[in-house]
């Protein structure tokens, strides 16, 4: 995979393309909310196709290794995911649209990574949680993938062993605003 590049936050670093503006979520203007007063609702399908892939990422329901914890945890009530739209974990990778790769990857499983992504319909994102998932971690072994980019294509990567939940409430905010910056005929 290429070098990462783009918007590197305190928590997480936002895979984009070298040179690209700062993504941000739309949002509605003096403009819009008079109009909305009147009855008036105007936009591009686009923006309404990226509002609503945004607004509802439902992330595959599994976990690699301790970094699962704090998945677990941020979906609970403390950090509560759901106030971001992504607290629906899909135990079907057919219902999923969001790869959180949450722990270290061994060469036994990469495999049935890989399968689990295959499975999941396209549009899907990925996000490479911890030390481990994104480089292998304290693990520079012969079992251990080093680095999940190998196996899937990656979109933000987050630091830390393990990373709290605020960092992977973090991590989903700037993949909602990639996504947001995505045309609506995307193919991945
Ligand atoms: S980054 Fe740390 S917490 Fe996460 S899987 Fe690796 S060893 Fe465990």
């Amino acid at each position: 995979m290429g070098a990462v590049n783009g918007t590197a936050g305190a928590l997480g670093v936002l895979r984009t393309e070298a040179g690209a503006p700062p993504l941000a979520l739309p949002r509605a203007g003096e403009r819009e909310r008079t109009a909305a007063q009147a009855g008036v609702v105007t936009s591009t399908l686009s923006k309404v196709i990226a509002w609503s892939r945004y607004s509802s990422l439902w992330p595959a329901n599994f976990g690699l290794a301790c970094c699962a914890i704090e998945m677990m945890a941020t979906a609970a009530s403390r950090y509560d995911l759901a106030r971001f739209g992504a607290e629906v974990f899909r135990a079907s990778p057919r219902q999923a649209d969001l790869m959180i790769v949450s722990g270290r990857v061994s060469q036994k499983m990469a495999p049935v990574l890989r399968q689990i992504y295959d499975q999941m319909p396209g549009p899907k994102w990925v996000i490479s949680m911890g030390a481990c998932a994104s480089c292998g971690g304290i693990f520079n072994n012969y079992a251990i993938v080093q680095g999940v980019d190998k196996v899937v294509p990656v979109d933000v990567y987050i630091p830390g062993c393990p990373p709290r939940p605020e960092a992977l409430l973090d991590s989903v905010l700037k993949l909602q605003k990639k996504i947001a910056a995505e045309p609506a005929y995307l193919q991945k």
